[in-house]
């Protein structure tokens, strides 16, 4: 009898233990199942805390929800953010506009009246200097700001290095300084990068390297194919830099002591480095002072 009863009550626990095993798996089953659809909308960027009741979900599911939630915050506020940057930069680059060039117009017109003496001349002069310092300027740094709050993208894809090349001219200013301009293009050098922003990035190593090559000198561009990277070098026979000057002159407005003379505002190199990196790649120097530079820039492959 005492047997029964004991197979009885092992009976009545088994089917109590089933039916609290059951009521688990579908608890947990549902619980992985909300939790799986908040981070399927989170993953594809449509969480929305409305879609659901706190009140209803488990401690875990609390926390998840609180994580995704302060993510959409943090996400909604850069946003915010950006567009704020976006319309400041657009508000800069349109209002300031109309008063540089009227400077320029009206100085020019200056310039031209009859009876000026020589200082007033080379005063004009140097506003006009100045302006279009001012001018160069605010440009550059409107486009780093859209470049580094991603107003406008660099978008890399399959190009051809030959026609990167093509698309900078600087002859006629190497002509115009007595500077012996060479340019070795390969064809069908292929790499990974954006055309408009890259021309930027090289035009301004073009642009430096006749900037700081005295008259007489040479400038040559040439390019090599490495397995994971395509490399431009552009070389030439300037007055080179110094170590402690090479880790600057990537920095923002850093400008070497001896080039201030030279007409620049120090953002090029910057520019360039930003947009190298935006596309996978990197720029580097090797420069010995009196004796030249070669800025090296690498694009991947990929
Ligand atoms: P900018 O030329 O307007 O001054 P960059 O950012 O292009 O600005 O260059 C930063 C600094 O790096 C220059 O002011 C100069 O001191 C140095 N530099 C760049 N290119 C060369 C070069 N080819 N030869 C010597 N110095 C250079």
């Amino acid at each position: 009898m005492k047997t029964v009863y004991i197979g009885i009550f092992l009976a009545a626990a088994a089917v109590l233990l089933g039916i609290v095993a059951v009521v688990l798996v579908i608890h947990i089953t549902r619980t992985m199942k909300r939790m799986d659809k908040m981070l399927d909308r989170a993953i594809d960027g449509d969480f929305s805390e409305k879609m659901f009741t706190e009140a209803k979900l488990s401690r875990m599911e609390t926390k998840l929800y609180r994580y995704l939630s302060a993510g959409k915050t943090a996400q909604n506020q850069i946003i915010s953010e950006r567009n704020a940057v976006k319309t400041l930069v657009s508000d800069i680059s349109h209002q300031t506009k109309t008063p540089v060039s009227n400077i320029l117009i009206y100085t020019q017109l200056l310039r031209e009246t009859q009876g000026l003496d020589d200082s007033t001349k080379e005063l004009l002069c140097c506003i006009e200097k100045q302006t279009e310092k001012l001018n160069f300027l605010i440009q550059s740094l409107v486009k780093l700001s859209r470049l580094e709050n991603g107003i406008v993208a660099v978008t890399p894809a399959k190009n051809n290095v030959k026609q990167l090349l093509e698309r900078i001219d600087f002859s006629a200013a190497a002509r115009q300084k007595g500077i012996c301009l060479t340019v070795e293009n390969k064809s069908d050098v292929v790499a990974e990068f954006d055309l408009k922003w890259t021309i930027e990035a090289v035009s301004n190593l073009i642009d430096n390297a006749i900037k700081y090559t005295p008259c007489g000198g040479t400038v040559n561009v040439s390019v090599k194919e490495y397995e994971m990277f395509v490399r431009i070098d552009v070389a030439d026979t300037g007055k080179g830099i110094s170590e402690a000057d090479t880790a600057k002159i990537f920095t923002r407005f850093y400008r070497a002591e001896e080039v201030k003379e030279e007409k620049g505002v120090g953002i090029g190199l910057y520019l360039a480095r930003e947009i190298l990196s935006k596309e996978g790649g990197y720029i580097r120097v090797a420069s010995e002072v009196g004796k030249g530079s070669v800025f090296s820039v690498f694009l991947p492959k990929k």
